[in-house]
C-alpha cells in the first residue's frame, strides 16, 4: 500500500494522468474501507449437469455495492485489487463467506451442491493460502470435496507453487482450470498438475451456433470444443462449459460429451437467499 500510495499520491493533480487512472486510484483507495464496512457481497451461479439438467454446484462471484457508484462487477475492481494486494484479504473473505453459505445448504437438501470459488494468481502465490483453506473448512464444517477452487491457466502456469496445489489437493478439495483455452497452457506441465476439472472459456461456447452455410463438421468452434473435451477426458478431467446462453449450445455440448454447463440459460448469478429458496 505504501508503494501504491507513494506512486499515486499526486495522481489527482497531474494533468497528464488520464481520467481512467484517476478512477482507478479512486477505486483502489475506496476498497479497503469497503471491505471493512461490508460493501462486498457474493452472488451464486448454478453449474448444471448437461445429461440430467440438475444443479450440481454453484460458482461464487463477488460484487461490490459501492456507496457512490452503485453495484460494481468484478471486472471493474478485481485487477485493481490484484495490483494493490487487497485481493488477498478480499479473497479470504470470499472463501469464508462462500464456504459458510455452502455449508448451510446441507440442511436444505439431501445432495447439497458444491461451491466453486475463484482464486486470484496473487492469492495462489501466497503460501498462507493452504492454511487459510484448511482453517475455513474447519470453521465452517464444509466437507472438502464440496469445495472447488478455480485458478486460471496463467496462475497455474506461474504464480501458484506446485507444492501449494498438491497441499490443496491433499486437503481434499478440487482444483479447476478457469477460462481454459484463453491462456497458453503448457500441456505437458498441465498433465502433471493435481487438477480435477476444466472450465471451457465462454469464447468457444459462443461459437457453437448453427452457422448459415456451414456444415457442423466445418464448424471450427465446434471442432475446438470437441477436441478440448476429448483432451480433458483423456486427462480424466470434468469439463464445465461457461457462458451457455442458448438451447443450441446445450444440444451441441451434449453431443460433444461435455459434463457440466454454466450460463444465463441455466441461471444468472443470484443472491444467497434465492439459492436457499431454490434448494428448499
Ligand atoms: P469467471 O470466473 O470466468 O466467471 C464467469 C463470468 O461469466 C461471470 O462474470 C458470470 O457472471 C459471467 N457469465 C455467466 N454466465 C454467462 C452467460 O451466459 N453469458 C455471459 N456473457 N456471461 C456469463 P462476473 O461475475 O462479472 O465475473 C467476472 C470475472 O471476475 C470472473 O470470471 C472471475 O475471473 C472474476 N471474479 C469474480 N468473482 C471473483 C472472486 O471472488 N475472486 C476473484 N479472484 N475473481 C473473481
Ligand atoms: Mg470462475
Ligand atoms: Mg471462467
Ligand atoms: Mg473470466
Amino acid at each position: 500500500w505504501a508503494k501504491a500510495d507513494g506512486r499515486n499520491r499526486w495522481a489527482l493533480f497531474d494533468p497528464s494522468r488520464s481520467e481512467a487512472e484517476v478512477a482507478r486510484y479512486a477505486i483502489s483507495a475506496a476498497m479497503p474501507g469497503g471491505l471493512e464496512r461490508g460493501e462486498f457481497y457474493l452472488e451464486y451461479q448454478p453449474i448444471t449437469g448437461l445429461a440430467d439438467g440438475t444443479m450440481h454446484g454453484l460458482e461464487a462471484l463477488v460484487r461490490w455495492r459501492h456507496p457512490q457508484l452503485g453495484p460494481m462487477r468484478p471486472d471493474d475492481f478485481i485487477t485493481i485489487a490484484e495490483d494493490t494486494g487487497l485481493i488477498v484479504p478480499l479473497g479470504r473473505w470470499v472463501l469464508e463467506q462462500a464456504c459458510r453459505e455452502a455449508q448451510s445448504w446441507a440442511a436444505l437438501t439431501e445432495h447439497p451442491p458444491f461451491i466453486s470459488v475463484n482464486v486470484a494468481a496473487r492469492q495462489a502465490a501466497d503460501p498462507a493460502l493452504v492454511d487459510e483453506v484448511r482453517a475455513v473448512l474447519e470453521q465452517t464444517g464444509l466437507p472438502p470435496e464440496r469445495l472447488q477452487l478455480e485458478l486460471t491457466e496463467s496462475a497455474l502456469m506461474g504464480p501458484a507453487p506446485i507444492e501449494t496445489l498438491h497441499a490443496l489437493a491433499e486437503l481434499g478439495c478440487r482444483i479447476a482450470i478457469d477460462d481454459f483455452g484463453t491462456g497458453y497452457s503448457n500441456l505437458a506441465y498441465l498433465r502433471s498438475l493435481p487438477v480435477q476439472s476444466l472450465k471451457l472459456a465462454s469464447l468457444f461456447v459462443a461459437g457453437l451456433q448453427p452457422l448459415p452455410g456451414l456444415e457442423p463438421d466445418t464448424d471450427v468452434d465446434a471442432q475446438i470444443v470437441a477436441t478440448l473435451v476429448s483432451l480433458a477426458r483423456t486427462l480424466r478431467l470434468t469439463v464445465t462449459a461457461e457462458g451457455i446462453e442458448t438451447g443450441t449450445q446445450v444440444e451441441r455440448l451434449r453431443e460433444i460429451g461435455c459434463h457440466l454447463g454454466q450460463g444465463w440459460l441455466f441461471g444468472i448469478p443470484m443472491p444467497a437467499d434465492e439459492v436457499r429458496k431454490l434448494l428448499d
